[in-house]
């Protein structure tokens, strides 16, 4: 009977509460669905009549286009930041915003000097910014208690890639070490700024894409230069609400220094074993992610989507979703059988054993 009581209670809980209690370590109905990156499709698009690449740079179009993640396919959140250019479009980057398709780029990066950077004392105000921002108010209004709203910043390394360019910043960490260090001191202050206007303006959760990526920068480079810099950063966030780190790609010999960072949760590829994984971050880190994007969602069947969840489920990962921002041509029924194949499973061990 107690047991009883307990179910119905829980079966009550809404999407956002599932999805904060298993940043709590509390316990939850179902297994939580979320998408830390982009989950806008072509077929999102034409439903909403939100399009790439005006989505970009307004606010309403930006948070009707990320309320369909959860009101069309049932993800517990909804996330409005589609790419990682909103910074380096507020700061001079000259961006090509893409097209329906096509994810936006840089162009031409403006910052030669670290110190030739200064925050721009309307940096919350300048477009690109504040469209963000009314998305997410937006999506607070709409959704209230109900849904996770999950809010983005880009971290001072790939800002730094974007602002001063990757194939320079790469070269200096060899040639120029005090150059790189003086970068990511003085690119760090713009998410942090912008990471609390985003838990102000009513995100839940963040996702600080930072992608130190193993092709690019090794482990040693990673804890030398950007680590001691996140770590500050996510003392300075430890308030606000949980960060949950991106970074794509094999991970697994700088895993142990991401959870020293302090990040609540990595979102991890479909590139790397996940049981792997757990037994490196233990307790420290939530693992959300690991459903391949190219080969599962994009180009495989509801049957490869529903293996890949109770794989990634089975192995460890305790928020399911998709490994990074989507192909906008991934179907609706891959993205709905996601959905489908985590609710076909009781609430974590986790959570059941904390009833
Ligand atoms: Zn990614």
């Amino acid at each position: 009977m107690r047991l009883d009581v307990m179910i119905m209670a829980r079966e009550e809980m809404t999407s956002r509460e599932r999805v904060l209690a298993v940043f709590n370590r509390t316990s939850y109905d179902k297994v939580p669905v979320i998408n830390p990156t982009s989950v806008a499709i072509v077929e999102s698009m034409r439903l909403t009549g939100a399009f790439f690449p005006h989505v970009h740079t307004d606010g309403s179009a930006m948070a009707a286009l990320a309320g369909a993640g959860h009101d069309l396919f049932g993800f517990d959140s909804v996330t409005p930041y589609f790419s990682i250019h909103q910074e380096a479009a507020a700061l001079g980057c000259e961006i090509d915003w893409g097209k329906l398709d096509k994810f936006p780029q840089i162009l031409k990066s403006p910052l030669l000097e670290p110190d030739d950077f200064v925050m721009p004392k309307n940096f919350l105000d300048r477009k690109p910014i504040k469209t963000l921002l009314q998305a997410i108010k937006a999506l607070k209004k709409k959704y209230g208690s109900e849904v996770a709203i999950i809010g983005k910043v880009v971290g001072p390394w790939t800002l730094a890639y974007h602002l001063h360019g990757a194939a320079n910043l790469i070269l200096e960490t060899n040639l120029e070490p005090q150059k790189v260090h003086r970068f990511l001191e003085v690119l760090a202050q713009v998410p942090i700024q912008f990471a609390h206007a985003q838990f102000e303006a009513g995100a839940d959760i963040l996702t600080w894409a930072d992608h130190a990526t193993a092709d690019l920068i090794s482990a040693k480079a990673y804890a030398e230069f950007l680590l001691p810099v996140q770590q500050r950063c996510n003392k300075t966030l430890q308030k606000a609400g949980p960060v949950i780190l991106h970074n794509c790609g094999p991970v697994a010999d700088r895993l142990n220094l991401f959870a020293q960072a302090g990040f609540d949760a990595f979102h991890i590829d479909s590139r790397n074993n996940v049981r792997e994984a757990v037994d490196i971050v233990g307790e420290r880190m939530i693992l959300t992610g690991n459903i391949n994007n190219p080969s599962i969602l994009l180009n495989g069947t509801v049957a490869d989507v529903r293996r890949a969840v109770n794989n990634a489920l089975d192995n460890g990962i305790e928020l399911v979703s998709p490994e990074c921002a989507l192909p906008c041509w991934v179907p609706s029924r891959n993205l709905r059988e996601i959905i489908h194949a985590a609710r076909s499973r009781k609430g974590s061990a986790r959570g059941d054993a904390c009833g």
